[in-house]
């Protein structure tokens, strides 16, 4: 058993421990090829009005098909990516492409509009130049600002609480909507919460889950679907894969929903036919 002591000196032989850094700069090696040679692709995964049961827009997941390791997971390389910094590149690609996309459906359907949200990584609004670089990507591609949600977690709330906020406005000032993604995992505070420009919360898949069939589990995401109307946010609930589960989140008065009961994340090509289609869920 590997133990560092308190000088430390790492003691004794662990080669998983080996393994797991070389895998993991083989990793980081191979990311910023695929980056370089356009290897990265987007799915994306639809998000439902649940007064309408309406498809009204997308969310774009980052996918990875490494040639000789198969599909990598999104959470076994944006960490990584966080670390070296080619979140920032990588992130700016996923933001250009989608919004291309998003513009190119749209058209496609006569000028539906189509909102499409986008993960941002907090690394990326680090950078004192991110909310210029959006604005640059919006011109560029001829998104309209009101149709993109940039996607992050609480920690934007709980640390760098003043330089995060500086950012958000700036993004705010663009015409843009903020979300707070896989909320209720974190330990932000209400009053930051309050204090933040953020326009909808994402309900964390860990309380769909059980809704229904716990029942302090239905009072959290009620709770939150509460919380979200009394601050004017609007609601999403992610990870939606029974009726049940709709069923509940429309009884609470959640105003839209993503999952694997409507859809998983799907190709571009799929994801444009299911929008040309106005498909109703
Ligand atoms: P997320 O933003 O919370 O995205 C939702 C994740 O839950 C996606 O996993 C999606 O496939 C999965 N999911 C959706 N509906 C269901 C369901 O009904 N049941 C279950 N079990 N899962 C469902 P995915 O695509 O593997 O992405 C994982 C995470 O990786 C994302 O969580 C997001 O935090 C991160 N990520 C993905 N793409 C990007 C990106 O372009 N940039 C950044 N910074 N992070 C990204
Ligand atoms: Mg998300
Ligand atoms: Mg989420
Ligand atoms: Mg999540």
């Amino acid at each position: 058993q590997a133990k560092s002591s308190g000088g430390g000196v790492v003691t004794g032989y662990h080669p998983r421990m080996r393994e797991g850094l070389v895998e993991r700069l083989e990793l980081e090696n191979d990311l910023r090829g695929a980056l370089d040679r356009g290897e990265l692709r987007l799915h994306y995964q639809p998000t439902i009005d649940l007064a309408t049961s309406q498809v009204v827009g997308f969310e774009a997941l980052v996918r990875w098909p490494h040639p000789t390791r198969g599909m990598i997971n999104p959470l076994d390389f944006i960490p990584i990516a966080e670390v070296t910094g080619q979140i920032v590149p990588l992130g700016h690609w996923v933001l250009q492409e989608a919004c291309r996309q998003a513009v190119e459906w749209s058209a496609a359907a006569g000028g539906r509009p189509l909102k499409m949200a986008v993960n941002v990584s907090v690394r990326q609004l680090d950078r004192a130049d991110f909310a210029e670089s959006v604005a640059r990507v919006l011109a560029e591609t001829g998104m309209a600002a009101g149709l993109l949600c940039l996607e992050m977690t609480e920690s934007v709330l709980m640390t760098d609480t003043e330089a995060n906020l500086e950012q958000l406005v700036r993004l705010k000032a663009l015409g843009l909507t903020l979300a707070i993604d896989d909320f209720g995992t974190g330990y932000s505070s209400l009053a930051y919460l309050r204090r933040f420009p953020v326009d909808t919360l994402k309900i964390d898949r860990s309380f769909v889950e059980r809704l229904g069939v716990i029942a302090d589990d239905t009072a959290l995401t009620d709770t939150i679907v509460r919380l979200g109307k009394s601050l004017g946010m609007s609601t999403v609930a992610e990870g939606i894969e029974e009726f049940g589960q709709l069923a509940a989140l429309r009884e609470m008065g959640c105003g839209f929903a993503q999952g694997y009961y409507f859809s998983r994340p799907i190709p571009a090509a799929e994801a444009g036919r299911l929008f040309l289609e106005g498909a109703t869920v």
